[in-house]
């Protein structure tokens, strides 16, 4: 591939930036800090020390690397939403007044016996989890500075000058809720006096640039927000500050003209999300605004391709000048693993694809400076990938090429379904189930643990999985439980287990990203086409089912949820990989069958995190997803019911889809909102069964069987008594034994109540 042409035409290295670096450390010395103060075995001090090693580390690498517009405040000890509460004194009423201490602001973050943290919720499409800002009425702002000109100052002192990251105002007030129905936006003027006094004192500490996130920009803007921009932004500009607005995930679209008019000094774009936008908007800049192209993928881990983001930096230096142009990231590296180094088992041929927080770093620079030679072992990567006979599976893309209609659906409508599964289940009515996990208990992690690290025996293992199997089996009939499952004890994660089976699949040592707080996680990475050598799940489930007259059901992750928690590949659509995960899990449900299971479900927790973040790009994906739920489900016989499981999020919007997926059975969280979900269910005339959780199993509280009855009540005011299933919210894997089988007992004396009571009986 030919090195492009534009290395000659500017021999002048353009300015480059980071958005954010990860924040864990390489060893995830953060995490440890963290958890080792929150258990009272390591010191304020310690913690700090190891935050500020961190931080200089980082920026150092940065400025080795030659990075000109290094972060800073993109670090934090928790999240960074929170700490923009912090640093305008936005926090929680409930959690107290005055200056945030170290307690507090941790009690703001997590749970604790006295007090309920504030709730978390997904960073637009990612895995990253911040905590929702609470907007109420009478909430007073009142600045504090200390982190950001502390770390101002901590970078100061090796000799760095950094751009300081900021949430913006809109998406700080936007992603938070309103207490008690508040407009959000009627906190705008207080929330502009905050930022114009922190603009104030960064400007008095000398700062230049401020990189000011706006990523609500990228998505449809809610009534009076494109107002509201301009007043908050009318205001900021008048600081000496030079303000980049950045914006990330997806395109800015038709919020460009607001964008733009905001005036500030330069604005970033996402051109790897929305390489089509570049033209436009170096359209629409005006005559001295910089653009900061994000040209390197900032969410996913894959080599860029120098001779795409080449072309739209030369657009841009061409229409703009080198002097306004910036090469970055498209996001910040927060949502990657921090650098290869740590990698020793990756196939060598498969790491020459990966670029993690470091390597895409060193991309960025040489990008910004079209450097021939890097331009060049680039197309020699990319040509290599592109050729590489392992990521093609022909066979898989033979199937997929086959697929018809009828592969996508049951048979015969659920109404007739029904009835064929009632004869042949023989279940009460409102049967008792649970969704899958039991205990996971420090005993089972220590054999999993053990057997990885092979101290344990396969054999020796496994014995102690049947020994696990047989108790949780045995405990269920104890409790009375119509629809038994095996546990789920073999399996650490519901994605990893199943990537560890799968062809196109691998897996990092060391890949960890933040989910949350000091919670990382180390997503598998699909590099290749999908494919099921051997049956998954069948031996445990089979197991299981041979020691009970009970029908057992079987567990499976579905294809959205293993495809939204994984790294996906960027050289095929996702629509696609999810449905070669779809055909690996139809051949998984097929086998489950055949072993005699004839219920089986299939979870799919992460159905609505996959949402694009505009409405005009929903029904196309939710159209691809149902259908991977489908393509999974569909290739059983009437008599064998179709269950799946849902959680952490509201589902109210996407009723349509829920309803298309054509579960038999729909298990889901609404213990918490006290069944609220359901009356979207009746409002939309949902005609499938329904186990609307009926206790909430994030707490060790053990619900009576009045409460969980009053639940039932509820849910039958809305559906029909042949409709209502009774299970918990979720798996139980994070409970005690002792707390599950109460609470387990007093939702089978809820379920009896209501057969003795129903009518219908
Ligand atoms: N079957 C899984 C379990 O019970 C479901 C987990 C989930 O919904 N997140 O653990
Ligand atoms: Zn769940």
């Amino acid at each position: 591939m030919a090195v492009p042409t534009v290395t000659t035409s500017h021999p002048n290295k353009l300015k480059t930036a980071n958005l954010g670096f990860p924040r864990m450390g390489q060893q995830r010395e953060l995490k440890f800090a963290l958890e080792g103060f929150w258990s009272g075995k390591r010191s304020a001090e310690d913690l700090a020390l190891t935050a500020k090693t961190l931080r200089a580390e980082h920026w150092l690498l940065q400025r080795a690397a030659g990075i000109d517009f290094i972060p800073s405040n993109d670090f934090s000890l928790y999240d960074q939403v929170l700490d923009a509460l912090v640093l305008i004194g936005a926090t929680p009423e409930r959690f107290g007044a005055g200056p945030v201490t170290l307690d507090r602001y941790f009690a703001m973050a997590r749970n604790s016996q006295e007090q309920t943290a504030m709730e978390m919720t997904k960073w637009f499409d990612t895995n990253y989890h911040y905590l929702v800002p609470e907007w109420s009425a009478g909430i007073t702002f009142q600045v504090d500075t200390t982190k950001i000109l502390c770390e101002v100052r901590e970078a100061r002192a090796l000799g760095i000058e950094t751009r300081p990251v900021l949430i913006g105002p809109l998406t700080l007030l936007l992603l938070g809720k309103g207490v008690d129905g508040l407009d959000r936006l009627t906190l705008l003027p207080k929330a502009i006096t905050a930022y114009r006094e922190v603009l104030a004192q960064l400007n008095a500490e000398c700062v230049d640039w401020v990189q000011i996130d706006e990523p609500i920009l990228a998505t449809d803007l809610p009534d009076g927000a494109a107002d509201a921009f301009r007043t908050a932004y009318a205001a900021l500009t008048k600081s000496p500050v030079k303000l980049m607005l950045t914006t990330y995930f997806d395109a800015i679209g038709d919020n460009l003209p607001l964008a733009v008019s905001l005036g500030t000094a330069g604005i970033h774009v996402d051109t790897v999300r929305a390489p089509e936008q570049l033209t436009p908007v170096v359209a629409a800049l005006n005559a001295t605004q910089v653009l900061s192209v994000g040209c390197v993928e900032g969410r996913n881990i894959w080599l860029t391709n120098f001779s795409h983001a080449s072309s739209l930096l030369s657009a841009a230096v061409a229409a703009l000048g080198a002097h306004r142009v910036i090469v970055a990231p498209s996001s910040s590296l927060l949502h990657v693993p921090q650098n290869l180094r740590g990698e020793s088992k990756l196939p060598a041929r498969l790491r020459g694809w990966l670029r993690f927080a470091e390597e895409k770093i060193a991309e960025v620079v040489a990008l910004a400076s079209f450097d021939s030679d890097a331009g060049a072992a680039n197309a020699v990567a990319i040509a290599d990938r592109e050729a590489a006979e392992t990521t093609v599976n022909p066979a898989v893309r033979s199937q997929l090429a086959a697929l018809v209609a009828s592969d996508f659906s049951r048979a015969i409508p659920y109404a007739d379904r029904t009835a064929i599964q009632r004869a042949e289940l023989g279940l009460p009515l409102f049967p008792t189930t649970t969704i899958g996990s039991f205990p996971q208990t420090a005993n089972v992690r220590k054999h999993r643990a053990a057997h990885k690290h092979g101290h344990e025996t396969t054999e020796e293992y496994e014995a102690f999985l049947r020994s696990a199997i047989e108790d949780c089996v045995r405990q269920q009939e104890s409790i009375g439980l119509d629809v038994l499952v095996h546990g789920e004890f073999e399996r650490n994660d519901m994605v990893e287990y199943f990537a560890a089976f799968l062809d196109g699949f691998t897996f990092t040592e060391n890949g960890w990203v933040q989910s949350y707080g000091s919670r990382c996680v180390k997503p598998p990475i699909i590099y290749g086409d999908v494919a099921r050598p051997e049956p998954m799940t069948v031996k445990w489930t089979e197991y299981a089912r041979s020691l009970t007259s009970r029908p057992m059901k079987g567990m499976l992750t579905g294809p959205i949820t293993i495809l939204q928690w994984s790294f996906v590949r960027n050289d095929i659509p996702r629509q696609q990989t999810a449905w070669q995960i779809a055909l690996a899990l139809r051949d998984e449900v097929r086998d489950l069958e055949a072993a005699g299971i004839r219920i089986i479900q299939v979870d799919e927790p992460a159905l609505r995190e996959g949402l694009p973040l505009r409405r005009a790009d929903w029904d196309r994906y939710l159209g691809w997803a149902v259908d991977a739920f489908k393509l999974a489900t569909s290739g059983v016989d009437n008599a064998t019911q179709i269950h799946t499981h849902m959680c952490y999020c509201e589902f109210d919007d996407i009723l349509p889809s829920i309803a298309a997926l054509d579960a038999d059975v729909i298990s889901m969280e609404t213990a918490r909102s006290q069944m609220e979900l359901l009356e979207a269910f009746r409002a939309y005339g949902y005609p499938n069964e329904i186990g609307p959780g009926v206790y909430d199993i994030h707490s060790p509280r053990v619900p009576g069987t009045a409460e969980m009855t009053r639940l039932l009540d509820l849910a039958l005011q809305v559906l029909k008594p042949e409709q209502i299933w009774v299970n918990p919210d979720c798996g139980l894997k994070t409970r005690g034994w002792d707390e599950t089988m109460h609470a387990l007992r007093n939702m089978c004396q809820a379920a009896l109540h209501l057969r003795s009571s129903s009518q219908v009986m």
